[in-house]
């Protein structure tokens, strides 16, 4: 089917990694960094051209398109989602693609940082990739493969699907969204406008991964009011909440339930975030888990903690609330068991052997599951992301291509 296709998908990746869309989870407006616009705007724009025409992107910056249906059968509607902004944990600012062409294996060094090495012991999954064409940043950004990747194989699986009419599918929208790597990808997606019945994000690691299970996801959040006064004086009469802030954190387990004890399957507690002066201190923690049973009882075993503590300095106060982050999209999609079935069947017709296994973590789509719209996690070929070392292997995400269009002609198949 793609012996004579002409991918797009490199050259559309490396214009898009130049653009920069980091988001800012400090920032309160939406989309978090009006930046993330000047790939919205574009992406919209090439949909158009490719011949999409009720592609655009909306006032939060999200942008919505169809490609229409071309068989007579009734077809699901599915989406394709991925997300435009790039994560804050590095710069993003002046992103210098570099292709290494025909890689032969051994370590990979970046040409504006020498003291950057990407090595295979590190990266295994490069030994895995011999003969293909790597793209890697010159050492001083990270790439922004996570999510651009994701994005430009959907782009280019439309451009194939538009140029190869023969190709049968059923309506297909795409979704491309801002500010996933705040947390807050969905916030003011419009899931009736998006218009499908079943969607999929690309935005998942190596050649032929597949993820249809997240963590549920909870925020905790602690204030711990203490009692001030001058420190010459204060016998018997000072609280300072700092401390007792001290003493709560000493008191959470040591070697379970922390992101660094834990692995697979295992939730977690963690403390993400803590200010404080004598009067007041305030404890964020995230608190995850594949259970949802489990993660209320991570949230109870915190709250105990913190109770115990509080008692044992009188005078002190404290509050204590959960909020929902976001829940596993798992339980929603085993009621829709050919979504997940259709997607490992497209990854082996591209010749690929399905890896499946739950994130520890979210996707766009865990909440997108919850709003009507279940959605498990395409591969998109993105490597060691949200760092300097960040690459990408063209063929991996050639391969993540054909994956889309193969997922659009079995639905079609199928119904
Ligand atoms: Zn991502």
């Amino acid at each position: 089917m793609f012996d004579n296709y002409n991918y797009t998908v490199a050259d559309r990746f490396i214009r898009y990694a130049k653009i920069d869309t980091q988001s800012d989870p400090q920032s309160t407006s939406f989309p978090s960094t009006e930046k993330q616009k000047d790939l919205l705007r574009i992406l919209a724009e090439e949909l158009k051209q490719i011949g999409l025409a009720d592609a655009h992107m909306d006032e939060w910056g999200y942008v919505y398109a169809t490609l229409p249906s071309n068989t007579d059968k009734q077809v699901p509607t599915i989406c394709f989602c991925s997300h435009a902004d790039t994560a804050p944990d590095c710069s993003g600012t002046n992103v210098n693609p570099q292709v290494h062409k025909n890689y032969q294996g051994g370590d990979i060094i970046y040409i504006n940082n020498p003291d950057l090495i990407l090595k295979t012991v590190e990266s295994p999954h490069l030994l895995d990739k011999i003969g293909h064409d790597i793209i890697t940043t010159d050492g001083t950004t990270l790439l922004g493969s996570d999510d651009k990747s994701g994005v430009a194989c959907i782009m280019d699986a439309i451009h194939f699907l538009v140029n190869n009419p023969q190709v049968k599918h059923g309506t297909i929208k795409v979704l491309f969204t801002p500010d996933e790597e705040v947390g807050r990808g969905v916030e003011h997606v419009d899931v009736a406008k998006v218009g499908a019945e079943f969607c999929y994000t690309l935005d998942s690691g190596d050649a032929g991964w597949f993820e249809d299970e997240t963590f549920s996801a909870d925020g905790a959040k602690v204030i711990i009011h203490g009692v001030s006064i001058h420190p010459g004086y204060a016998k018997d009469k000072m609280v300072n909440a700092m401390r007792v802030a001290g003493h709560l954190i000493a008191r959470l387990p040591l070697n379970r339930l922390s992101p660094e004890s834990t692995e697979n399957k295992e939730g977690f507690v963690h403390l993400v975030r803590m200010s404080g002066s004598v009067e007041k201190a305030e404890l964020d923690f995230i608190v995850r888990d594949f259970d949802d049973h489990l993660l209320k009882r991570h949230g109870e075993e915190l709250y105990n903690i913190c109770e115990t503590v509080i008692n044992e300095f009188p005078g002190a106060k404290m509050e204590f609330s959960i909020t929902e982050q976001y829940r596993n999209m798992k339980k929603v999609l085993d009621q829709f068991p050919q979504v997940s079935q259709y997607a490992r069947e497209a990854i082996e017709r591209t010749g690929l052997t399905v890896t499946q296994k739950p994130i520890r973590g979210g996707t766009d789509g865990s909440r997108l599951s919850y709003m009507g719209l279940p959605c498990p996690n395409l591969f998109a070929g993105e490597q060691e992301i949200h760092s300097l070392k960040e690459w990408v292997s063209i063929q991996d995400m050639q391969k993540a291509v054909q994956t889309v269009v193969h997922l659009c002609c079995i639905w079609e198949e199928r119904n």
